[in-house]
């Protein structure tokens, strides 16, 4: 089974040598980099340099398809696409497209900042995803958002 790694455990960078690699005792190669401004605990990779955050990175750790591609689907989808046609554009399964849903939608807050940053996402079309995913997980929305 595919899983969540936590914020600072392995360098997000595709082209890092050190990618995907879980900080153990002979993995080492991230460290604490100071704070942003909002308090968010930067990391900084000794093997490629580049400076992250604990919400970047975080959403689709090891999964087959790269971290981009999800996100752009998840962002077509707040756009409003149907999953029918994103299943025939991208050749993605729906069932596949679904468990990005319902995972993402776990990891909601650190997503959220990418979308709206990097893709440009209005906060109510997230807000839409993510009551849409709820309604087809669960039939209880058990999960407050803010
Ligand atoms: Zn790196």
């Amino acid at each position: 089974m595919e899983q969540f790694a936590k914020p600072g455990e392995f360098c997000p960078n595709e082209a890092c040598p050190d990618y995907g690699q879980l900080q153990n005792g002979q993995q080492q190669n991230l460290q604490k980099f100071g704070k942003t401004r909002k308090g968010v605990q930067r990391f900084r990779c000794q093997t490629c340099g580049r400076t992250f955050t604990e919400t970047t990175g975080t959403i689709f750790f090891r999964k087959r398809t790269p971290e981009h591609e999800i996100l752009e689907t998840l962002a077509l989808l707040a756009e409003g696409s149907r999953i029918s046609s994103l299943t025939r554009a991208k050749g993605f399964k729906e069932d596949t497209i679904l468990a990005w849903l319902r995972q993402a939608s776990q990891h909601a807050e650190a997503l959220d900042e990418v979308l709206l940053k990097d893709f440009q996402i209005k906060r109510g079309q997230l807000d839409a995803l993510w009551a849409y995913v709820q309604h087809k997980g669960q039939k209880k929305a058990t999960q407050k958002r803010k």
